[in-house]
């Protein structure tokens, strides 16, 4: 509508739903609560970020001018991504800031490492005190013994940038318990590892993911799947449980756990075999004359030789085998087939966590899943699926950092050289197998001994004597974790920091900027404030100001080369301000934003302050079909199956078009396009520079039988099981929670505090008549636990599934009290007890509300009696528990987890044998490809093993 009835931004939606930004800057309210007295509040409406999700939805904070205080969080209309709407943990973001159980200023520890004993300590002292022990490191050339390991990024390389002006390979993630397989997976595929489905323009959506309640850009995909399907597009959901998602599916499916793959590739086969499938796209795009010659050499290169030797390769995927292996109806499948194929290029597909997250060898179900995008041509078509490097965007930062010269064995070890983000959680049997120590390491919204498998490890690693120096937790909340620090430095929550991000929502490009609202609202008012810390609640910081703080102090006098990256451009010598740092980059590296503040006279940074985010692009489009323009074409050398090269000191095109290179080969040329059809196309980052059906670089790093889309049978299948052992689904998130820092939120709390074992009624009465509440005892490898039982048809029977979300605990009365029970934790050598001493009650505190607590269960924490699983290939963590299911025994009482840690390292020693190390494989004697994605990339020699 044109009327102005709708809101004239990004959102579309009716005016009444959000504030007109011209009065941003002074809007009214009447006091609800002085009904019925009119009481009016002006409200200054400050954009930022959520930093409850990877989704990066666009916030409003609404500031009450008189008192200074934050009222409420909403939808910020001039999103591009979330469109002014947010789940419900964007608004809860307000019991986050105003939780009395925040850690308000930065602590120190007392007594002994777990010990609970804490003191308040300065900002200065706690700095200058971590600084000196990263320098003496750095001097000493002890560079890996510096490692920075997050949880929640929530930026886009800041960090990472951090480390490289350090100069060490210090940089850990969480990725690795989250989405590397579905990443290696697209990856093999497109030399980019994530997706970005164009939802919204889709005749069929295909989920193995849960994004109408928890997926991986959950609201903004959520509302673009609801709009296709209003629309009239059909989903189709693979789900064991009946989720929210299913329960909006046109076709549901709850099949085998783990026989996924086997399902796609049985829908892939009869594409091809009745003809439904976008030949020419796959004859232009796919490297099927490099699978030719390498895997059927018998055959002549011709394109109809490929689609008889891809039916060949797949002919035992009949519908009927994989209606075998899924136990699922055969009808079932064919019909699904029959939808798929009739979407053609209007078919989008995502695969985040879920089954790629759950199993041994999960990584090849998103890549199942992509063959079938790949058949149809439904790739960076509208309602396809992009690579997300094209939908998002990433400006240049003021200071380029280098690539550091070290290699970090303890998060990218040999054994694992294809592994699609760092083996994090294996961090404390890496260190423990190859001796080694960290001197300072920083966890950072991360809290591994509770959200990691295998958490008694991480407890033992932070006391053993030696093994971590001084571990320093970066978090606005208490954590499982934090209380095994010996610093808890408070960082600020989404709306009390700076970052800026981009995400792959729909065929797009955006830049959100989170910003500390009330320092914004303030500045709004004319204060002058350089330091965050100055406007957030008591002492809190934001890591940004923090890092540029702790470098300036590890290299005062600049000697060590650090400093430079931290100083200001316009005054060369002093320290680099935020201000400066965004406004660099806004004015100077996000095409069109200077133009459009300029139109409302407004500087860039004042733009993005004003309305906290801005549209780079849109209609993207398919990146991969331009044309290599001759400039960049001289001196070309084309490879025997069309790559083409060009010289290395050839200068990369600007940041025109997006797309990840995989950077120069051994010999010192750079990729720059394809041949296809006779013309030099950009083409995709991958080797061969198309899409890869056959993958070189597997074949070459020792995985030949993997080459090309495979089925896996996971850990978890039948034939893997013991007699009477049971899946167990431990990793399926609800709508109101995220990790950690969401148990902080008293209205999400309160929607959901428990976590009971999902059970079909068929399970529960062969295990001796099963009820709902019943305590149950769950074996796994390493240990037990006990929780209560829920009854429900909702899940598939010989599957039973328990969502991760919850267990939170403390070992004593300090910390977080409206979601974390508190226990008694015992040990005795390798063997661990948790027992409950008391759940939660209501407490008198400076909020009412947490007088009114109610309840008093907060769930089990299953995820310390799992081994760690690592995927061989893709180095994920394979989630599903082949467990056994029973009745609790005498003297098991709700909550009780019992571990063994040395049975965990022989899971762990067991795992890691299915490995095939570089050492052994590489096929030019490095530790990993080098075109492979890697965060904080060390420089080329780096890459070289030692000899
Ligand atoms: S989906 Fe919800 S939690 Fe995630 S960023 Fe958006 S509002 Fe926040």
């Amino acid at each position: 509508m044109s009327d102005g009835t709708f809101y004239q931004g990004p959102s579309g939606i009716h005016l009444a739903s959000f504030p007109p930004k011209e009065r941003w800057n002074d809007w009214v309210e009447i006091e609800s609560k002085a009904w019925p007295r009119r009481e009016e509040h002006r409200y200054s409406l400050v954009p930022t970020t959520c930093f409850n999700c990877e989704s990066a939805c666009g916030l409003l904070a609404y500031i009450d001018k008189d008192t200074g205080e934050i009222r409420k969080f909403e939808g910020n209309p001039e999103h591009p991504g979330s469109r002014g709407r947010n789940c419900a943990k964007g608004p809860a973001t307000l019991n986050q800031v105003k939780d009395v159980d925040r850690i308000p200023f930065p602590l120190k520890r007392a007594g002994e490492r777990g010990e609970g004993k804490w003191v308040q300590v300065g900002w200065d002292e706690a700095l200058d005190d971590i600084a000196s022990r990263i320098r003496r490191a750095i001097v000493e050339e002890r560079e890996n013994e510096i490692m920075y390991h997050v949880g929640r990024p929530g930026e886009d390389g800041y960090t990472e940038r951090v480390m490289g002006a350090w100069g060490i390979d210090g940089h850990n993630s969480h990725t690795n318990i989250c989405s590397s397989a579905a990443r290696a997976g697209y990856a093999f595929w497109m030399g980019i590892d994530r997706p970005s489905p164009d939802h919204a323009n889709a005749d069929v959506i295909f989920l193995i993911s849960s994004h109408l309640e928890a997926g991986h850009y959950f609201n903004p995909h959520a509302q673009r799947i609801i709009e296709a399907k209003a629309a009239g597009a059909k989903i189709i959901v693979f789900d064991i449980r009946l989720s929210n998602t299913a329960t909006h599916a046109d076709y549901w499916v709850a099949p085998q756990p783990g026989s996924e793959a086997a399902i796609l590739l049985a829908i892939a086969r009869n594409l091809v075999e009745s003809g439904r499938y976008n030949r020419e796209f796959v004859r232009r795009w796919w490297n099927w004359d490099e699978y030719l010659a390498s895997e059927r050499p018998d055959l002549p290169r011709t394109f109809e030789n490929f689609e008889k030797a891809f039916l060949e390769l797949y002919a035992s995927f009949t519908f009927e085998y994989a209606a075998q292996e899924a136990n699922v109806a055969v009808d079932q499948l064919r019909t699904i087939a029959d939808v798929v194929a009739g979407a053609g290029t209007r078919f989008s597909s995502h695969n985040w966590r879920s089954a790629a997250a759950g199993h041994l060898g999960g990584w090849q179900v998103s890549r199942t899943l992509f063959l079938l995008n790949a058949l149809l041509g439904a790739v960076a078509t509208e309602g396809g699926v992009y690579p997300n490097a094209w939908n998002k965007f990433v400006p240049k930062p003021i200071h380029a950092t280098p690539h550091p010269k070290h290699w970090n064995n303890v998060t990218w070890p040999e054994q694992y050289p294809l592994a699609y983000h760092e083996m994090s959680f294996l961090l404390p049997h890496l260190l423990r197998e190859q001796n080694a120590k960290l001197d300072v390491y920083f966890t950072r919204v991360y809290n591994p001994v509770w959200t990691n498998p295998d958490g008694m490890s991480w407890i033992e690693m932070f006391k053993e004597a030696g093994r971590i120096g001084l571990h320093v937790a970066l978090t606005p909340t208490w954590s499982e974790t934090a209380y095994f620090a010996d610093y808890i430095l408070p960082m600020g929550h989404g709306p009390e920091r700076h970052d800026i991000h981009s995400y792959e929502t729909h065929d797009a490009q955006w830049l959100g900027f989170r910003q500390p609202v009330l320092r914004t609202a303030r500045e709004r008012e004319g204060e002058k404030i350089t330091d965050t810390r100055d406007a957030n609640p008591g002492q809190v910081w934001e890591e940004n100001e923090f890092w540029i703080e702790m470098s300036w102090r590890i290299d005062p006098d600049g000697k060590l080369g650090i400093r430079k990256y931290f100083e200001s451009k316009k005054n060369p010598g002093e320290k680099l301000k935020l201000d400066e740092y965004y406004g660099f980059i806004f004015e100077n590296s996000v095409p069109g934003l200077p133009d459009r503040a300029a139109a409302e006279g407004l500087t860039p940074l004042a733009f993005m302050r004003k309305y906290g985010a801005f549209e780079v692009a849109s209609n993207i489009g398919a990146l991969h079909e331009i044309p290599v323009p001759q400039s960049e074409l001289d001196d070309v050398a084309v490879s025997e199956y069309g790559r083409v090269y060009t010289r290395a000191d050839k200068p990369a095109p600007e940041n025109i078009v997006p797309l990840p290179s995989p950077d120069d080969d051994a010999d010192g040329r750079r990729p720059v396009g394809v041949q296809v059809d006779g013309q030099i196309l950009r083409g995709w980052p991958t080797p061969s520079g198309k899409l890869e059906f056959y993958s070189s670089t597997l074949a070459t790093w020792g995985w030949r039988e993997y080459a090309t889309p495979q089925y896996i049978k996971s850990h978890v299948h039948p034939e893997n099981l013991k007699p009477g052992q049971m899946v167990l689904n431990p990793i399926f998130r609800l709508p109101t929670q995220v990790h950690t820092r969401s148990a902080n939120a008293k209205w999400l709390d309160e929607l959901a505090h428990v976590n009971p074992l999902w059970i079909h009624p068929v399970d529960a009465e062969r295990l001796g008549g099963m009820r709902t509440g019943d305590l149950v005892r769950i074996t796994t490898e390493i240990g037990y636990f006990v929780l209560k039982a829920w009854v429900t048809e909702g899940i598939r029977p010989g599957v039973v599934a328990c969502s991760h979300h919850m267990g939170r605990w403390k070992p004593g009365e300090i910390g977080q009290r409206q979601m974390a029970a508190t226990v008694d934790l015992k040990n005795d050598k390798s063997r661990w007890s948790m027992r409950r001493k008391s759940g939660v009650a209501p407490f008198k505190s400076d909020d009412p509300d947490t007088q009114r607590i109610w309840w008093t269960d907060v769930g089990v924490h299953q995820n310390l009696t799992f081994g760690v699983q690592p995927d061989p290939i893709s180095g994920m963590h394979c989630w599903h528990q082949a467990v056994t299911v029973e009745r609790a025994q005498p003297g098991d009482t709700y909550g009780s987890v019992f571990v063994d840690t040395e049975k965990s390292r022989e899971v762990f020693a067991r795992w890691q044998a299915m490995t095939r190390s570089a050492s052994r494989y590489s096929p030019n004697a490095t530790r990993r490809p080098w075109w492979f994605l890697r965060p904080l990339r060390p420089s080329r020699d780096e890459y070289k093993l030692p000899v």
